[in-house]
């Protein structure tokens, strides 16, 4: 194939620019806020199920709180109606029956109070670990928003540069003959990225391949609107003055 020596150089640019644009991509998707994001989304699940294990001991006490001021009512009721009956009688043995359920009543109502304190001070400390597990989930979904948002930023800064490079291969792409531009892309795929390289110094920019032998009597031999390949990596060798030839 022929293209000019300035056709082949511009293969070049068009290979740097492509080589930026694969870094981007990979500096797109291997950000360290990818992998900082991942390990958040673990800290939030296990604080998740932090709070589902303290919310449900903090919903325990509750419960058992509720059935202790109940019981603390049921016995005050009972007191009271005691009491109640004790102003209306005036049986000896009512009296004394009553006196003796009031004065057992009256035990049973400290203990209950007793008990009331003791689940109350459990209900605190419960309310506590909550508020604690609470308080991490915040700091956590504000460490999530704020790496989130540097992602954002850093994506959007690659995005720009994206579209810059896209807009400079376009203008290098224009003054590139069809059939030199075909086989570059031809290239690009069978070579994994690697289409053209320039030949400094004898020796292939693409794969370090240095030229000897038959293979450099060839690069020296042919017209310089020749299109020659790396005999190792099979890209366009771009001779300049740099080649050493
Ligand atoms: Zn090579």
């Amino acid at each position: 194939m022929k293209a000019s020596s300035l056709q082949q150089k511009e293969l070049l640019r068009l290979q740097a620019l492509d080589i930026k644009v694969l870094q981007l991509g990979h500096q797109s998707t291997s950000l360290v806020q990818h992998a900082e994001l991942v390990a958040l989304g673990r800290e939030v699940e296990a604080n998740r199920m932090k709070l589902l294990v303290c919310s449900g001991e903090l919903e325990d006490v509750r419960t058992e709180l509720g059935r202790v001021e109940s019981d603390v009512e049921v016995v005050e009721k009972r007191i009271a109606r005691d009491e109640d009956r004790l102003q209306h009688t005036s049986s000896v043995k009512d009296i004394q029956a009553l006196d003796s359920e009031i004065a057992s009543l009256k035990k049973r109502l400290f203990d209950l109070e007793e008990i009331e304190i003791a689940v109350l001070e459990r209900q605190e400390e419960r309310e506590a670990a909550v508020a604690v597990v609470q308080g991490e989930r915040d700091a956590i979904r504000e460490r999530v928003s704020a790496t989130e948002l540097t992602r954002d930023e850093v994506l959007q800064g690659l995005t720009r540069e994206l579209g810059e490079l896209t807009r400079d291969r376009q203008s290098v792409a224009a003054a590139i003959p069809d059939d030199l531009a075909t086989l570059y892309e031809r290239l690009r795929i069978t070579g994994h990225g690697n289409a053209a390289a320039l030949l400094r110094a004898r020796t292939c920019s693409g794969c370090t391949m240095t030229l000897t032998g038959s293979d450099l009597a060839d690069a020296r031999q042919a017209p310089a609107d020749e299109v020659i390949f790396c005999p190792d990596c099979g890209a366009v060798l771009v001779r300049t003055e740099e080649s050493g030839i």
